[in-house]
């Protein structure tokens, strides 16, 4: 049987970073697989007919406060200056979401969401961050009022068409606090000091990252099929589908997309409009936002939540419940037994890594 010194599952930025890291620190030859038949993983783009850069698998917004990880980047590609913004549609109204002073101002008249502006910053420090599961402890009447609503109108419907279930079940606390009450007039949907867009795509990047002597690539060629012996393994696929789904499967959320072409300047006002309360779908996407493509028309994409079904579709989320964390438990015990092989990334480490948490984890894995 071939062998290879190191073999690396998964052509994402955890596995492109290792890979990279690998090839450059240690000199040392690497063969990269990945099932697909393209690179970058879930932040694959390309661009369609009309010359927009189409994010396949749902927007990507590069956003890091890590100077290691910026960095990192930054020998890949150049970005652009974009900083994502997002709306909801509530009552019918444009929303900043985060939602924060601003949206006080677009859902409420103006007499209302004065006083409410007052007694958010009576109660809070300015820039606080709160959870929406903290946010609804308020003993003020009127504060108690507003949580009830960005409860109803921003949380609970978007949260049970995303997960299935609603914010208060186990462990969506966590995923609720991603996007938190702001007490600010920040109306970005990151904060962190350093985002934007590859100016060239995350497939370029991915590609660039991937451009070098000691690296090999492999498309479209499953683990299971590869038939090669390796020194070392870094594995970035899910963690069960390694150990041959020995402790159960781990279920994921998985994601659909049904794009549109129209034959309009623009389809809406911003990159990312959230439907909370209405349709089945959570969000639309518009792609030529992201790299300001110039075309008559453009491209969208209406994303629907559905549960991730082994061969059909693909994993986008790790579930946060807690029986999902007992089986990857015992998978990580199992893991904890092979050291030639590491675990990486979202799905090996079944975390709800960002691309950034993902890319830094692989910066600081010891080689
Ligand atoms: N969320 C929500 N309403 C919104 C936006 C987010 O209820 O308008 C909740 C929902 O549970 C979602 C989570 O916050 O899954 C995290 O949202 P984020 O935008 O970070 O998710 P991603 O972009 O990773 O899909």
């Amino acid at each position: 049987m071939q062998k290879v010194q190191n073999l690396v599952v998964g052509c994402g930025f955890s596995g492109a970073t290792i890979a990279r890291r690998i090839a450059e620190e240690l000199d040392q030859q690497v063969l990269i697989i990945d099932a697909r038949d393209h690179l970058a993983g879930n932040a694959y783009d390309y661009r369609d007919p009309h010359g927009i850069m189409v994010h396949r698998y749902g927007s990507h917004i590069f956003h890091t406060s890590h100077e290691d990880v910026w960095a990192w980047m930054c020998r890949f590609t150049a970005f652009n200056t974009y900083m994502h913004r997002v709306v909801a549609i509530i009552d019918g109204e444009e929303t900043p979401i985060p939602f924060n002073l601003r949206s006080l101002h677009s859902v409420f008249p103006h007499s209302l969401a004065e006083r409410l502006e007052h007694k958010l910053l009576d109660q809070f420090e300015y820039n606080a961050r709160i959870p929406i599961s903290d946010f609804l402890q308020q003993a003020d009447p009127d504060l108690r009022f507003l949580a009830d609503f960005v409860y109803e109108k921003v949380f609970r419907h978007y949260t049970a068409k995303q997960w299935g279930v609603a914010p208060e079940a186990d462990g969506m606390g966590a995923v609720t606090a991603r996007v938190p009450v702001l007490i600010s007039c920040d109306s970005r949907y990151f904060q962190d000091k350093y985002q934007g867009i590859p100016l060239q795509g995350y497939t370029e990047t991915v590609r660039r990252m991937l451009d070098h002597p000691n690296i090999r690539v492999q498309l479209g060629t499953p683990y299971h099929e590869l038939g090669v012996d390796y020194e070392r393994l870094f594995y970035t696929g899910s963690i069960d589908e390694f150990f041959g789904y020995s402790c159960g499967v781990l279920p994921y959320r998985s994601v659909r997309f049904e794009f549109e072409e129209h034959a309009l300047p623009y389809y809406q006002s911003c990159a990312v409009v959230n439907y909370p309360c209405n349709y089945d779908f959570t969000r639309i996407h518009e792609f030529k936002y992201y790299l300001r493509d110039a075309s008559a028309h453009t491209t969208i994409a209406k994303e629907y939540s559905e549960n991730f079904i082994l061969g059909k579709n693909e994993r986008f989320y790790p579930t946060p419940h807690q029986h999902a964390a007992a089986i990857y438990a015992a998978y990580a015990a199992k893991a904890a037994e092979l050291p030639q092989v590491h675990f990486l990334g979202r799905l090996g480490c079944y975390r709800y890594y960002d691309m950034d948490q993902a890319i830094h984890q692989a910066l600081q894995l010891p080689l």
